[in-house]
């Protein structure tokens, strides 16, 4: 007797646990490259997508409606290339001399809540002063704070006097050298001591910075910054420990060296040129082109006195020539997966970027499947998310209107779920 009355309330529970969500999509766009579909329902359980019918499914007693029927439902959207720790301003040069770690940590949370409210529930995080964005990772997926779903780099790797140094034109007494520890490294062992620190830190993948940068205190913009030697030592360090390699690269010859070294992704490559096209697609490397920091940094360069003076040359020379290294890498059909570089722009703006493909001769729905399905596969984690299907995560955004129209309708993200939980509803 009382064995049966444990396990009625035991089914009265599992049936209350089981309660699901049931999303009303009045347009449907998955992410498989299909046309849109309408009146479609989304049958959402335990963070999952458990089913997706034809028509409005109508709810069980305790299930949830959400009804989204004068929208458009789309997968979580996916940011390859964020920097959550920072957000650049004309005092993001000093900051670092008042701004003790905690203070990063805690300010970052504002960045990452508009980040996930813009509708963006993953991002690849590309490079922080050091572990911040792993203790971000925690407390988000702990639940503490709201926020995108992290795969971090931790601290980006530089060689002396690299685009990730830190300690750039600073006076002599704080010029000092840095260590593999601190992601610097010269030759192949501090290359592998660098890649085997980042996973010691907590890091899912590793950035490098192949050549020169925009916003970092150091003369070029453009010039190789590793060796063919040193970039085979992270590569295969990384492989060891099943991690990926980004690289921020806009010189031609350290593209060039990095794609030959294997690494997954070119983040900007600005400077590509017919043959490192031709040897991404061959090698089948990824490209995250940011072109929304080139548009940034190039619009600041007109405002005297916004950057150091060894920075804005730079930011004028580098920051125009994306759009049209866009337009030609994608005619000759490089892999493009979705990234911003937010954090040189404001956090939140991030879907300026799908304007700037579609400006650039992508189609909407390519533009979309960018940040969704391309993402997912670059990340490694298309198994499950980047598109809406049965078995997935259940990432599903809303936009008014329909972006396949006009893509500025991704600008205004009305609807977020991340993992069945709801962040932002009409
Ligand atoms: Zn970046």
């Amino acid at each position: 007797m009382r064995l049966a009355i444990a396990a009625i309330l035991l089914g009265i529970l599992s049936s209350v646990s089981h309660a699901a969500t049931i999303i009303h999509a009045g347009r449907l766009i998955d992410g498989r490259g299909g046309p849109v579909q309408t009146e479609v329902s989304l049958v959402i359980d335990e963070g999952r997508i458990t089913r997706i019918a034809k028509g409005y499914v109508q709810p069980q007693e305790r299930d949830r409606l959400i009804k989204l029927v004068d929208k458009t439902v789309l997968p979580g959207l996916i940011d390859m290339h964020t920097h959550l720790m920072s957000q650049h301003s004309k005092d993001a040069y000093t900051e670092r001399f008042f701004m003790d770690q905690a203070d990063y940590a805690l300010r970052s949370t504002v960045y990452a809540r508009a980040t996930l409210t813009a509708g963006f529930t993953t991002v690849r995080e590309l490079g922080d002063n050091g572990v911040n964005s792993v203790a971000l990772r925690k407390a988000i997926t702990n639940g503490w704070t709201p926020g995108p779903r992290i795969f971090t780099a931790g601290k980006s790797l530089a060689t002396t006097g690299g685009h990730a140094d830190p300690t750039n034109s600073l006076r002599g007494d704080y010029r000092r050298d840095p260590s593999p520890v601190d992601g610097v490294i010269n030759g192949a062992d501090d290359a592998r001591k660098a890649v085997r620190q980042r996973y010691k830190d907590g890091a899912d993948l590793i950035k490098l910075t192949a050549t020169g940068g925009v916003l970092s205190l150091a003369a070029s913009g453009q010039n190789p910054q590793f060796t063919d030697e040193e970039l085979h030592a992270v590569v295969s360090a990384a492989r060891d420990y099943n991690m990926t390699v980004a690289v921020h690269a806009h010189g031609t010859e350290g593209i060039k060296r990095a794609i030959l070294a294997g690494v997954d992704s070119i983040e900007h490559g600005t400077f590509m040129t017919d043959e490192t096209i031709a040897l991404m697609k061959e090698k089948g490397t990824w490209w995250v082109p940011t072109m929304m920091a080139g548009e940034w940094v190039a619009e600041k360069a007109k405002e005297p006195g916004y950057f150091p003076e060894i920075v804005r040359p730079k930011a004028a020379e580098i920051g125009p020539v994306i759009r049209a290294t866009f337009a030609r890498a994608y005619k000759a059909g490089v892999k493009i997966a979705f990234g911003t570089d937010s954090g040189v722009s404001p956090h939140g703006q991030n879907a300026r970027e799908f304007e700037l493909m579609v400006e650039g001769g992508m189609p909407p729905a390519e533009a979309i499947q960018t940040a969704t399905l391309n993402a997912a596969k670059l990340l490694k984690i298309d198994d499950r998310l980047g598109t809406l299907e049965e078995k997935k995560l259940a990432d599903v955004v809303a936009v008014e209107g329909n972006p396949l129209t006009d893509i500025k309708a991704m600008k205004n993200v009305v609807f977020v779920m991340k993992e069945g939980v709801v962040y932002k509803s009409p």
